[in-house]
C-alpha cells in the first residue's frame, strides 16, 4: 500500500538552556587577588518554524517527533562568554497551522509569516564580572542559565488555493487540473487516491490568475461503502470556491445526481459550513457520454439548487476555458483566502512554589535559587504587566519575602533572580 498522504503532526519543540555564568578572579603573577571576571553563558538556541515553497506535505514529520535547538555553553574564566547555543529551523509548507495541543489555540498560520519563533531559548546567566559593586567586589557568585520552553503543537496543511476540486475518485480532476495549468498532476484510471495535492495556477488572461489545487481524493472504495473519510477536506478549507467535477458520462454505470449528493453530504458532514461554499458544478467526459440523460439529470438538478452548471471535457478540453473564466469572475466577488488570526493566549506556567528556595547571602545581595523559580522565570514576559504582577504574586505565595525578612534583609539590598536583579523595599 501507498504511504498515505500526511497532513498533521503532532511534535513536541525544546529550545536551548542558556549556559550558566562563571565564577572566576583575574590572576596574574604578583597581583594577590585580582577582579570578578566570569564570563556570561551562551543563550539557548530557539526552534524557528520557516516556509519552504517547495513542500506540500507533512511527511518529514511522521518518523520525527522531536525538535531540540541546541544548549547554551558556559562561561569561562578572563571574561570569556560561552557560546550561544544553534537554533533549529524547521522547513514547513506554505499554509501550515500550529495549534497548541493542549488547548487547540491557534498559534500561528504560516501562510503570511514566512519564520515564526516556535520556542525561545533560555538566556545565559550572568558571570560574576557583572556582579562587582563598591560594596559587592568579591562576588562568588554567577547565574545559571534559564531553560529553553519546550512545547508540544500540532501541525496541520490546510493549502492556500482559491478553488479546489472535489468529486469521486477518477471523474478527471487531476486531468482538469493538467490541462489548465502548468501542474502536472498523476492520472490514472483507476479508483485511487492522488496521495498529493496539487496545486496549479491558471492564468485566464492579462492580470487574472488563481491557484487551483487538487486534493488528495477520497480514499479507493469509497464509492462503495468503505466511507469518504472527509480528512481530506482540510485541504480546502480555505478555498474561497469549490468545482465539483462529476463524471456524466455514464461510462462506470455512475449515477452522477447521486455522487454529487454523496459527495454534497460529505462537505456537510465536515463540519466547518463547507457546504455553504461558493460551488460550480462541471458535468465531466462528456466526449464519451453515450447519452445525454445523466447529463441533463444533473444539470437541471444542480441548477435547482441555484449553482452554476457547467459540461465539459477535460481530456478533450472542450469546455474547460469557460469554467475558468466562469471560475474567475466568482472570485472577483468573493472575499480573499482565510488566514487564521492566532488565538493562542501565553500563559505564565502553574508552578508548585512549596518546594524550598536556596537564599545565599552575601555583602549586601541575596540570592535565590531553585528549579521552581527557574523554570517560572524561563517564562514569564517581563514586558507585560500582567506577567509581571503573576510573577510577584507567586513569589509572595512561596513565602520568599517573609524568609528574607527573618533572614535581616534590609530596604536597598538587592536580591538578585537568575536575570533579574531589584532592590528590595518593605
Ligand atoms: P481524478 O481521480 O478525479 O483526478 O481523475 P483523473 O484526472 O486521474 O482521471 C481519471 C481517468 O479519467 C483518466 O484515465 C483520465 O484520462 C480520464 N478522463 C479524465 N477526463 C476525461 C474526459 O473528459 N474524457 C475522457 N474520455 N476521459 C477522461
Ligand atoms: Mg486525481
Amino acid at each position: 500500500m501507498a504511504a498515505p498522504f500526511v497532513d498533521t503532526a503532532r511534535i513536541t519543540v525544546k529550545a536551548g538552556n542558556g549556559g550558566n555564568g562563571a565564577v572566576a578572579f583575574h590572576r596574574e603573577k604578583y597581583v594577590a587577588a585580582g577582579g570578578p571576571d566570569g564570563g556570561d553563558g551562551g543563550r539557548g538556541g530557539s526552534v524557528i518554524l520557516e516556509i519552504n515553497p517547495h513542500m506540500s506535505t507533512l511527511m518529514d514529520f511522521r518518523y520525527k517527533r522531536k525538535y531540540v535547538a541546541g544548549n547554551g555553553m558556559d562561561g569561562q574564566g578572563k571574561r570569556c562568554s560561552g557560546k550561544d547555543g544553534e537554533d533549529l529551523v524547521i522547513k514547513v509548507p506554505k499554509g501550515t497551522v500550529v495549534r497548541d495541543a493542549d488547548t487547540n489555540e491557534i498559534i500561528c498560520d504560516m501562510s503570511e509569516t514566512d519564520r515564526f519563533v516556535l520556542a525561545r531559548g533560555g538566556n545565559g546567566g550572568w558571570g560574576n564580572k557583572h556582579f562587582a559593586t563598591p560594596t559587592r567586589q568579591v562576588p562568588r557568585f554567577a547565574k545559571a542559565g534559564l531553560p529553553g520552553q519546550e512545547r508540544q503543537v500540532i501541525l496541520e496543511l490546510k493549502l492556500l488555493a482559491d478553488v479546489g476540486l472535489v468529486g469521486f475518485p477518477n471523474v478527471g480532476k487531476s486531468t482538469l487540473l493538467s490541462v489548465v495549468s502548468k501542474a502536472r498532476p498523476k492520472i490514472a484510471n483507476y479508483h485511487f487516491t492522488t496521495l498529493f495535492p496539487n496545486l496549479g495556477v491558471v492564468y485566464v488572461e492579462e492580470g487574472v490568475s488563481f491557484v487551483l489545487a487538487d486534493i488528495p481524493g477520497i480514499i479507493e472504495g469509497a464509492a462503495e461503502g468503505a466511507g469518504l473519510g472527509h480528512d481530506f477536506l482540510r485541504h480546502i478549507d480555505r478555498c474561497r470556491l469549490l468545482i465539483h467535477v462529476v463524471d456524466v458520462s455514464g461510462s462506470e454505470g455512475r449515477d452522477p445526481v447521486a455522487d454529487f449528493e454523496a459527495i454534497q453530504a460529505e462537505l456537510k458532514e465536515y463540519g466547518s459550513g463547507l457546504e455553504d461554499r461558493p460551488m460550480i458544478v462541471a458535468g465531466n467526459k462528456v466526449d464519451i457520454a453515450a447519452d445525454r440523460s445523466g447529463l441533463e439529470a444533473l444539470k437541471a438538478h444542480v441548477e435547482g439548487l441555484g449553482m452554476p452548471f457547467y459540461e465539459i471535457s477535460a481530456a478533450a478540453q472542450m469546455g474547460t476555458r469557460e469554467l475558468m473564466l466562469a471560475a474567475a469572475r466568482q472570485l472577483e466577488h468573493l472575499p480573499p483566502i482565510t488566514v487564521y488570526e492566532p488565538t493562542y493566549v501565553e500563559r505564565p506556567p502553574e508552578v508548585d512554589t512549596s518546594a524550598p528556595l536556596n537564599i545565599i547571602h552575601e555583602d549586601d545581595t541575596w540570592i535565590v535559587e531553585g528549579p521552581w523559580l527557574q523554570r517560572l522565570m524561563a517564562n514569564v514576559n517581563f514586558g507585560d504587566y500582567e506577567s509581571r504582577n503573576w510573577f510577584d504574586k507567586m513569589l509572595r505565595q512561596s513565602g520568599l519575602f517573609d524568609r528574607l525578612e527573618e533572614m535581616g534583609i534590609k530596604d536597598g539590598d538587592i536580591v538578585s533572580l537568575y536575570n533579574l536583579e531589584f532592590e528590595y523595599q518593605r
